[in-house]
C-alpha cells in the first residue's frame, strides 16, 4: 500500500510542480485586477456596505449564472439563513436536507428554529438522492389542501385558491423547505428533485456554495430552486475573503432579501425607520471589489480545474495502482458540467482511507476526509433520518485531493 501511496504523492507533487514543502487542499489565486480594484475601492472611501463594486459584482454574477437577480451577502451561511426565511421556514417546521454536507447547511436551518430531516445522497453525484427523497416523502408526508373560503364574492380571486401544505404525518409539522447541496461542485439530480418537491409543494433552496461554474443540463446550479446560494469563502473556487450570494428567479423576493440583509431599513433621505427585524448581512464594497476581479478570471479558473481533474482521472485510470487499491476517482455526473472544486477519490474502506490520509498529510500533501455525517453530531443526534446507507458508505471512503487552480 505504502508504495501506491508514494506513487500518488509523487504525482501530486509533479502536478503542482512542487518537489518539497506543503501543498494545500485549495489555495486562492490572485492573478488579475484584485489590487487595482482594491486600491480604487480604498481611494473612493466607499469600503463598506454601499458602493459600486457590490452592484457590479451582483450584476456580473447574474449575467454569468443566468439568475434574474442576485443579492450579495457577508457569507454563504447567512445567505442560506435569509433564503430559508424568505421561503417561509419558521420555528417548529421541518426542512429536508442531506446528512453528507458541510455544517453551515444545517446550522442555517437551526437559525430559523426549524429541524432538519436527513435523507440519503447518490453515490455518483454525492448529492441529495431523488429516490431517497421520494421514499421519505411517500412514507411520511401528506399534502393537505385548506378549502377556499365559502364567500367567493367577498374574496379577491387570488385568495380563494386552496393552499397546499405538506405535513409530516408523524410529527404533525409542516415541511417548509428542501435543501439539496451540490457536493464538491458536482451537480446533484436537481431536475428530478425539483419535480418531486413541486408535487409536494415544497420550496427548494439550492446550496450551491461549492458549485459556482457548475451546470446541470446547461443551466447553472443554484438557478433551479426558488433561491440558490453561493459562497466566496477563502477555500471556494472564487473568493471575496468572506462572502456569499443569493440567486433569484423572482425579483420581488430579491427585493425582500435586500431589505432583510440591510437591517430592514425603510429607504428615506434622512429618517431611520425599520419595519421588521432585519440583519446586517450585506456584503461590504471592499469584498465585492475583490470578488469582481476574481469573477473576471473564473473562465480561466474553470479551465485549469478541468485540466487538473483530467490529469487526476488519466493518472488513476492508467496506472495499475488504482486497481490495486480499488480506488475510484469521481468524475462529473451525467448531464452535468462540474467545476471540479475539490477532486475526490473513494478508497476501498475506512482502514485504507485512514492510512492514505495519514501518509499524504505526513508527506506535506494536504488531503481530507468527508465531513462527519451531520446526524452523528451531538446537536443533531435526535433528528429524523431516512436510510443513509450511501452517505455512510461514502463518509468512510471519501478523500479530497489538492485542487488549487494552477497558473
Ligand atoms: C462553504 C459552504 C457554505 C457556507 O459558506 P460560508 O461562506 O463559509 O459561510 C455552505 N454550504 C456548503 C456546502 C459549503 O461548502
Amino acid at each position: 500500500m505504502q508504495q501506491e501511496f508514494q506513487h500518488i504523492v509523487k504525482f501530486i507533487r509533479e502536478l503542482y510542480k512542487q518537489t518539497e514543502g506543503f501543498i494545500p487542499l485549495h489555495a486562492p489565486v490572485f492573478n488579475g485586477n484584485e489590487k487595482k480594484y482594491l486600491n480604487d475601492c480604498i481611494d473612493s472611501t466607499f469600503v463598506s456596505s454601499v458602493g459600486k463594486y457590490v452592484d457590479l459584482f451582483e450584476e456580473r454574477m447574474a449575467e454569468y449564472t443566468g439568475a434574474k437577480k442576485t443579492i450579495a451577502c457577508v457569507n454563504g451561511t447567512n445567505a442560506l439563513h435569509i433564503a430559508l426565511k424568505l421561503v417561509g421556514v419558521e420555528p417548529k417546521t421541518e426542512v429536508i436536507t442531506q446528512a453528507l454536507t458541510f455544517i453551515a447547511t444545517v446550522n442555517a436551518i437551526k437559525y430559523c428554529d426549524a429541524d432538519p430531516v436527513f435523507i440519503d445522497v447518490d453515490k455518483d453525484t454525492l448529492g441529495l438522492s431523488p429516490e431517497s427523497l421520494k421514499n421519505w416523502l411517500a412514507e411520511n408526508v401528506d399534502v393537505t389542501k385548506s378549502q377556499p373560503q365559502l364567500q367567493p364574492q367577498s374574496q379577491p380571486q387570488s385568495q380563494s385558491q386552496p393552499q397546499s401544505q405538506p405535513h409530516n404525518k408523524k410529527t404533525g409539522r409542516r415541511i417548509s423547505a428542501c435543501v439539496p447541496m451540490h457536493t464538491f461542485g458536482h451537480p446533484c439530480r436537481i431536475d428530478e428533485i425539483m419535480e418531486i418537491c413541486n408535487q409536494y409543494h415544497i420550496p427548494v433552496i439550492e446550496d450551491a456554495a461549492e458549485s459556482l461554474g457548475s451546470f446541470y443540463k446547461n443551466q447553472h446550479t443554484g438557478t433551479f430552486g426558488e433561491i440558490g446560494v453561493l459562497s466566496f469563502n477563502g477555500n471556494k473556487i472564487l473568493t471575496t475573503g468572506g462572502g456569499g450570494m443569493l440567486l433569484f428567479k423572482d425579483e420581488k423576493l430579491a427585493q425582500k432579501a435586500k431589505h432583510l440583509t440591510t437591517q430592514a431599513k425603510v429607504p428615506h433621505l434622512w429618517k431611520f425607520v425599520h419595519d421588521e427585524i432585519g440583519y446586517n448581512y450585506r456584503m461590504p464594497n471592499i469584498n465585492a471589489a475583490l470578488g469582481l476581479a476574481q469573477l473576471e478570471q473564473l473562465p480561466q479558473f474553470l479551465e485549469s480545474k478541468r485540466n487538473i481533474a483530467k490529469k487526476y482521472d488519466d493518472f488513476f485510470s492508467s496506472s495499475a495502482l488504482a486497481s490495486t487499491l480499488s480506488l475510484i476517482f469521481i468524475t462529473e455526473p451525467n448531464n452535468a458540467k462540474s467545476n471540479y472544486w475539490l477532486n475526490t477519490v473513494i478508497l476501498k474502506d475506512k482502514t485504507e482511507r485512514d492510512a492514505f490520509l495519514k501518509y499524504t498529510n505526513e508527506q506535506g500533501v494536504m488531503t481530507r476526509p468527508a465531513w462527519t455525517l451531520i446526524n452523528k453530531l451531538e446537536m443533531f443526534k435526535s433528528c429524523q433520518c431516512e436510510n443513509l446507507s450511501n452517505s455512510e458508505w461514502l463518509e468512510e471512503r471519501i478523500v479530497n485531493l489538492p485542487s488549487s487552480v494552477r497558473i
